[in-house]
């Protein structure tokens, strides 16, 4: 185990099962809505998200396309400045499709709160979120998760793609942060 950890909470194997799990969901839920030239459309936010991207796309059998969005809002502290700006938008239209959000962590929900917004002013026919990890204690926003990997508590949460200061990414295990590495 990498030596900032305090304790892992999700083995690889686990998180595995469970997006198997995520992804035979969704791939039920949305088997009569898409089709070839309808396909869904994924949407993965940059960075914290690409890990789970990339493996809970190879669990959804159905057809679909793929774009990304970057927002900011952490800028290498562990508290959100509670400003969220869209630093790349989707470059895919989206009237009457339908849309699912792929995203690595919904906390205050800030961040998808403006995402949402944003994708909603092109009309898509249905828009989903779906979240490796929640943690609904920090919410400070009606954002909810359509489907979510696991709840979290109130801890700073690294790897599988979640960063501080943009290290820890490539844990292949979800871990809580030691509070002296940030404090
Ligand atoms: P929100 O806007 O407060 O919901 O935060 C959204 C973004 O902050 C997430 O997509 C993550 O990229 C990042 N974030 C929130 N909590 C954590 C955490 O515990 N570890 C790492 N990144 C986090
Ligand atoms: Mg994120």
């Amino acid at each position: 185990m990498n030596p900032d950890v305090e304790k892992i909470l999700f083995t690889e194997e686990e998180i595995n099962l469970r997006i198997d799990q995520l992804g035979r969901q969704i791939s039920e839920d949305y088997r009569s809505l898409v089709n070839e030239k309808d396909p869904l459309v994924i949407i993965g936010t940059l960075r914290g998200a690409v890990i789970f991207f990339a493996d809970i796309v190879r669990k959804i059998d159905l057809p679909m396309e793929f774009d990304f969005v970057s927002m900011s809002s952490y800028r290498n502290s562990t508290i959100s400045s509670g400003e969220v700006e869209i630093r790349k938008d989707i470059d895919l239209k989206l009237e009457g499709r339908h849309v699912l959000i792929i995203e690595d962590i919904i906390d205050s929900g800030r961040s998808m709160q403006v995402l949402k917004n944003r994708l909603a002013t092109e009309n898509p026919a249905s828009m989903k979120i779906c979240a490796l990890l929640d943690k609904p204690s920090r919410r400070v926003t009606d954002v909810t998760v359509d489907y979510c990997g696991y709840e979290v508590p109130d801890e700073f949460i690294v790897g599988y793609g979640l960063d501080y200061a943009q290290r820890y990414r490539n844990l292949p295990y979800v871990g809580i942060l030691k509070r002296e590495i940030y404090s």
